[in-house]
């Protein structure tokens, strides 16, 4: 791949490098004060609040907004929210240049965590980050406040080593990533739009050339509650619910089959997953049960049609239902709500700054091998980019581990590449302009 912009010259690349090096401790510092607030969903202000003030400080135009789900809801890509969304915010700063020379850019990074489940099982406690042989512990350090804080701190090193982007970058800090997209999709709706996205996900530097869709869904299943001493005149909400859960392993079966034959995804194994991932129901031991709520997520392949896909998880429940004495009568509702997400494969519109990337993955890696693509069995904000905006989108980021469960955690020494290599992205994608002393 040949970049437009590689002008970045050796001089430059070592001058940077040294500036990386030199606010690496403070940079690391940082990410624990940040991985110590636990931005769970709903929760997610006082982080919001941490970097908001960390753009203020250090010069940068920032827009900090609430937003207002009626702005999103006709949008292409909404995924509906059951729960308290009235203080959600976004929170972009953005830096214009004195000259214009180059491209301009959206760094984005999610800073909402997902649950860290019973404590008990961390090896050391989960907002509360520890460093242990090269390794940053705590939800949320890999997935991914440690790919946002490098994005902030390669710019920061760009200036200590006195130099400004030549071009527009957009530092987005957004939430809602794990669970519906809603906060990059505030961000386009707020108008903002870049020659190319860039999400430091941990990635382990490899590039997503493809991801997965997704759907969430509530299971809503209903019993008749009776003594448990007349048990058999009941219908228990919560037995009856793993008969519809079965049959939904067997759709996905179904779906994995089929994607033994996708254009893209036909040598991945087992690309979509169905998950039974939060389970509530009844009332009382001696009771049985009346009702059983499941949270539900299925993937699905880029190109398949959500309305489909819908429809087939509604036939498969609606099908599982009708030979069971209490729900062939009162079917299971599915309430639709949180990622209603397609699948999106990068296209060779991405390749100008692949190419970049491709130039400071050499210099920072001293490897002429080519950046790694692999296929993701889960998704990332990068499809709004890509699907309804136009914008280039991938992702690059960290080594990290157990994302999504016990002792998560991130390789600081991977961190520091990652923050040498978005530095010589923006020189070399935005160009640079001197800082005048
Ligand atoms: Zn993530």
């Amino acid at each position: 791949m040949q970049s437009q912009n590689a002008n970045v010259s050796l001089e430059i690349a070592d001058r940077i490098r040294v500036a990386v090096e030199n606010g690496f401790e403070e940079q690391t510092a940082f990410l624990a004060d940040f991985v110590r607030i636990p931005s769970l969903r709903f929760e997610e202000a006082a982080a919001q609040d941490f970097i908001a003030e960390s753009l203020r400080k250090r010069g940068y135009a920032v827009d900090d907004w609430t937003i207002n789900l009626s702005d999103l809801e006709h949008l292409a890509g909404f995924g509906p929210v059951m729960g308290d969304f009235s203080r959600a915010r976004s929170v972009v700063g953005s830096h214009r240049p004195s000259v214009v020379k180059g491209q301009s850019l959206i760094l984005q990074g999610h800073l909402d965590v997902v649950p860290a489940g019973p404590h008990e099982m961390w090896t050391y406690p989960p907002f509360d980050p520890v460093v242990r042989d090269g390794w940053m512990h705590g939800r949320g350090a890999g997935d991914m406040k440690a790919g946002t804080v490098a994005a902030l701190f390669a710019l920061d090193a760009l200036a200590r080593a006195g130099f400004e982007p030549a071009a527009t970058v957009h530092f987005q800090s957004v939430i809602e990533e794990e669970s519906t997209g809603l906060g990059a999709l505030s961000t386009l709706q707020r108008g903002y739009r870049a020659d190319v996205a860039v999400l430091p996900e941990p990635s382990n530097f490899t590039i997503n050339r493809a991801q997965v869709g997704a759907l969430w869904f509530r299971l809503r299943v209903r019993g008749r509650p009776v003594h448990v001493a007349v048990a058999a005149d009941g219908s228990n909400a919560i037995m009856a619910s793993f008969d519809i859960i079965r049959a939904l392993q067997g759709l996905e079966s179904e779906w994995n089959v089929r994607a033994a034959s996708d254009p893209v995804y036909h040598d991945v194994r087992h690309p979509l997953n169905f998950n039974a991932g939060k389970i509530q129901g009844g009332d009382w031991a001696s009771s049985v049960p009346a009702w059983c709520d499941v949270d539900c997520r299925m993937g699905v392949l880029p190109g398949q049609d959500l309305n489909d896909a819908k429809a087939e998880i509604e036939a498969c429940i609606s099908a599982a239902s009708r030979d069971h004495p209490f729900l062939s009568n009162n079917p299971p509702e599915v309430i639709w709500n949180g990622f209603q997400a397609e699948g999106y494969v990068l296209g060779p519109e991405v390749d100008p700054a692949l190419g970049v990337m491709q130039d400071a993955y050499r210099s920072v890696f001293g490897t002429d091998e080519l950046l790694v693509e692999n296929k993701m069995t889960a998704l990332t904000d990068t499809r709004f980019y890509g699907l309804y905006y136009n914008i280039p989108a991938f992702c690059i980021g960290p080594k990290a581990e157990n994302i999504h469960g016990f002792d998560e955690r991130v390789e600081l020494e991977s961190v520091r590449k990652l923050t040498i290599l978005l530095a010589l992205f923006i020189a070399g994608w935005c160009g640079l302009n001197p800082i005048p002393k």
